[in-house]
């Protein structure tokens, strides 16, 4: 891999903003601070965040174990790989493969971006094709989106099959790991060191229970980490976001609950093989399950009028007849159980 033959032209060339924290970083308590057109009066948050999110990103890197120059945090996971797309992709020109079905952002940023997304469907167990995907390549292919464990389906992908890939693909392999904390498994972050080409994403809005704060992470070599940071915009991580994730980083409350909904997640699964109009329970390693009902639009319906939204996902590839259930509440898991019981 080529880094430099992989950045678009025009972000190399670019200067990044120089933000008034940025030319001036040390916020001591006794200076008087009249250069960023901020109100003077003192509230929490009449000051602009860090650009940086000093504080956060030492948390983050001090538990993920890596330095903080490999770490970016963006507006939500999907900031993180808009700009991704933004520093590699040239629009009109490059492409990116991804494997369907999977987490709908990629082929919405490829639109966004103009940039040709080039679809490699996965097995009908939802496993990675490796050869048709290496088969695809062409110079042009700058990114391959892989998810882990993926949505919709739930599952994991084969250590062997992404390795393969980091080894055979000559652009950047970008891991979605939104759901990596419902495994039990290593995340790729710690492999970064062995793949330069490797960019792993991961997401405080599943496992924290923090979708509402927007907070994406985004490791990977400190020469593409330093690609987008130069590109992103200064203040993307607010004042407010950048607390609430300090706080809830600091707790252990997250286990627990991951826990908790693993444990509803292996009884919903084996409930929901008993009922007569589940085709199939696909297993799951993450806080949701897919599920091939017998007509996925009638019993869509049929829980929406009983007050229960689920995705119905039916119209994706490989997942026809499919409905995507979250993991709730145990009360609401029981619930729903009750319900699809009085299915005919
Ligand atoms: C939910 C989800 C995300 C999360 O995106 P945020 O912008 O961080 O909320 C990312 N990737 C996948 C595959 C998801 O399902």
């Amino acid at each position: 891999m080529n880094l430099n033959y992989l950045i678009r032209k025009n972000i190399k060339a670019m200067r990044p903003y120089s933000s008034a924290r940025d030319e001036f970083k040390d916020l001591k308590a006794d200076m008087v601070f009249l250069d960023a057109n901020e109100n003077p009066i003192e509230t929490d948050l009449n000051r602009y965040p860090d650009p940086q999110q000093t504080a956060l990103k030492e948390l983050i890197s001090k538990q993920k174990r890596l330095a903080v120059n490999q770490l970016l945090l963006g507006n939500g996971s999907d900031e993180v790989l808009d700009l991704i797309f933004r520093a590699f992709c040239e629009p009109n020109q490059d492409s990116i493969l991804t494997l369907p079905p999977t987490y709908g952002m990629y082929s919405v940023l490829a639109q966004l971006n103009s940039i040709e997304n080039i679809e490699v469907c996965l097995t009908s167990d939802f496993k990675i094709d490796v050869n048709q995907v290496l088969k695809q390549v062409t110079p042009s292919t700058k990114l391959l989106f892989l998810c882990s464990p993926n949505n919709p389906s739930g599952n994991v992908m084969d250590v062997n099959a992404v390795t393969k890939l980091l080894k055979g693909f000559n652009g950047l392999v970008i891991i979605d790991e939104a759901y990596i904390d419902f495994t039990g498994l290593e995340s790729w972050t710690q492999r970064l060191n062995e793949f330069p080409n490797l960019i792993v994403t991961q997401t405080l809005s599943k496992a924290y229970g923090l979708a509402g704060i927007r907070l994406g992470t985004c490791f990977s070599s400190k020469e593409i980490i330093a690609v987008l940071n130069k590109i992103k915009p200064p203040y993307n991580i607010n004042t407010l976001t950048q607390n609430a994730a300090i706080d809830a980083l600091q707790t252990n409350e997250v286990f627990g609950q991951v826990s908790l909904i693993i444990n509803e997640r292996e009884k919903l699964s084996s409930a929901l093989e008993s009922c007569f109009f589940v085709e199939k329970v696909f297993l799951s390693s993450a806080n949701f399950i897919l599920i091939k009902v017998d007509d996925a639009n009638k019993r869509y319906n049929e829980l929406i009028k009983y007050g229960f939204v689920v995705r119905n996902r039916t119209t994706q590839s490989g997942c026809e007849n499919c409905l995507r259930i979250s993991i709730g509440t145990p009360e609401e898991n029981i619930q729903l159980l009750t319900l699809l019981n009085t299915f005919k």
